[in-house]
């Protein structure tokens, strides 16, 4: 079978379920990564079936706990762009141009994304986005979406997914030429490759000690935001953090990032009111004071993990898994969707080389896209450390300013590590690492070196200076590392 024989022959909204799918190409999971995948294919003229576990997130309250809502950034809207929905998108999203830590006094200060004009994420509510994405998918003749339809397990050899319907119990399979899993961090595909020893899978799953509860700080009695809307707002802790993403209705969605059993405070000895308040009082007190029904959210919402998954290969013969199916990473750098929605360009450049099997697109979408999501995987645990702990650090603050400054005096030319990876969706996430992680250990020499005069308001010239050095450096370490790796 070729790839041209899953595009439409004979557009039927909605196929009998139970059978084979014939030409249709089958979607495990209509999250971010699944709904804007079934779009996609559509619009390159695919039959599209997608099975998604949950009910329609647009006819039923979608329940607290989830992040429910995100950093969409360059990458994010991308794909967004490619699908011909970055406007519609775009509506829902508030700029947040930078950071505002808070201290344990309250006292605040900000420090912003890029020095360039124009370079910042947006908060975006998870549902608000989700919806978008199945509404614009739905309105393809050639797409059908079943809800309530959780994938059991895949016969990967033969291409036939199982299925329970939730509504009726009723089990059933599904027999397609080629399959989807982009059904999350635990996917029923990736578990399908683990317990069918057919070929050599390499898998590994990796928790942090810290889990994460998501709070509310609700708007002002006239509908407004109660801090700045335009920042994306950090308690950082060194040991734990909270933050804070502005949603469109006034309110904010707070998430506490801590450990299970480790410290003074932590999640299993937060049982009760007075430690919680507690907690807080000492730790974040302008918070407490915004969060109302504090007591009621921490002792119902619930603690979610934090993990990295990586493994290897993401297909077997023409099944594929991707998004966090493929490669879950923690929540620190704000990537986990950019990198899902990037996923889906990688694999329509792919598709557009016309190549002869699904089986062959798969293979040179790994090789494609692989090692950079292996980088954001580590710059997001990296991440994890900057945004609780050295964010506040005075050596950190001085690296952020002269940054700034040369991101606006050459834009051009400088490119932090942040800026790479954010706001550079034309280089990969593995060279953003490399390139960032050279100029950091660069910048970080010479604010040590006393012999190079740094100081708070440097003139053009000065930082030009600044500038050459580091350039100079950077290169000398990834060449380094270069023939390191020989
Ligand atoms: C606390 C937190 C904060 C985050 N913040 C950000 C951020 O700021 N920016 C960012 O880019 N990313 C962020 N992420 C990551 C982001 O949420 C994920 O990367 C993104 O949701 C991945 O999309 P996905 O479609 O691959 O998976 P999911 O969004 O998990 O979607 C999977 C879908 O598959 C369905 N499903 C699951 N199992 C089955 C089954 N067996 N059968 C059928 N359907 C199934 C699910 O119901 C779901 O609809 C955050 C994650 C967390 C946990």
């Amino acid at each position: 079978m070729t790839l041209q024989d899953n595009k439409i022959k004979n557009p039927e909204k909605g196929l009998p379920l139970g059978e084979d799918l014939g030409g249709a190409v089958l979607i495990i999971g209509a999250g971010l990564c699944g709904s804007l995948l079934a779009l996609r294919l559509a619009q390159r003229g695919f039959l599209v079936e997608v099975f998604e576990s949950r009910p329609d997130l647009r006819k039923v309250a979608i329940s607290a706990g989830r992040s429910i809502n995100l950093a969409l950034s360059d990458r994010g809207l991308k794909g967004l762009r490619l699908c011909g929905v970055e406007e519609k998108a775009r509506k829902l999203c508030i700029p947040m141009i930078g950071r505002l830590m808070h201290d344990k006094e309250s006292n605040t200060f900000s420090s912003n994304y890029s020095g360039r004009e124009g370079e910042y994420i947006n908060s975006i509510s998870r549902g608000d986005l989700n919806a978008l994405l199945l509404d614009e998918a739905e309105k393809h003749e050639n797409v059908t979406i079943h809800f309530n339809h959780k994938c059991k397990k895949v016969d990967i050899e033969n291409g036939i997914a199982f299925f329970i319907n939730s509504e009726t119990n009723e089990e059933f399979s599904v027999t397609s030429e080629v399959i989807f899993g982009t059904d999350g961090a635990g996917s029923s595909l990736r578990k399908s490759y683990i317990s069918e020893p057919k070929f050599l899978f390499s898998y590994s799953q990796n928790y942090l000690t810290h889990g994460y509860k998501e709070l509310e700080i609700p708007s002002d009695s006239t509908g407004n935001h109660k801090i700045s809307k335009d920042h994306l707002h950090i308690w950082p802790r060194g040991d734990f953090m909270l933050i804070a993403l502005p949603n469109l209705d006034g309110s904010f969605t707070v998430t506490l990032f801590l450990s299970y059993d480790e410290g003074e405070y932590h999640f299993n000895n937060l049982t009760t009111e007075e430690k919680i308040t507690a907690f807080f009082e000492q730790e974040f007190p302008d918070a407490l004071a915004l969060i109302p029904n504090i007591k009621d959210e921490f002792l119902n919402n619930p603690t979610g993990p934090l993990g990295t998954v990586k493994c290897s290969p993401w297909f077997y013969k023409n099944t594929l898994l991707l998004g966090d199916a493929a490669h879950a990473i923690v929540p620190f750098y704000g990537q986990g969707m950019n990198a899902s929605f990037e996923d889906v360009v990688v694999l329509d450049e792919i598709l557009n080389q016309e190549l002869e099997s699904w089986e062959v697109v798969f293979k040179e979408y790994q090789k494609a896209r692989k090692k950079d999501t292996d980088a954001i995987a580590d710059l997001a645990i990296d991440n994890f450390y900057e945004m609780r702990d050295h964010v506040a650090n005075e050596i950190f603050k001085q690296k952020r300013k002269i940054e700034m400054d040369l991101e606006k005096y050459f834009p051009n030319q400088y490119f932090s590590k942040y800026s790479l990876v954010t706001f550079n969706e034309h280089i990969g996430y593995e060279e953003a690492m490399k390139k960032g992680r050279a100029q950091d250990k660069a910048l970080l020499h010479l604010i040590a070196d006393e012999t190079v005069q740094t100081h708070q308001n440097m003139t053009k010239n000065e930082l030009k200076i600044i500038l050459d050095k580091v350039m100079a450096e950077t290169t000398e370490i990834l060449k380094e590392d270069s023939i390191a790796k020989l």
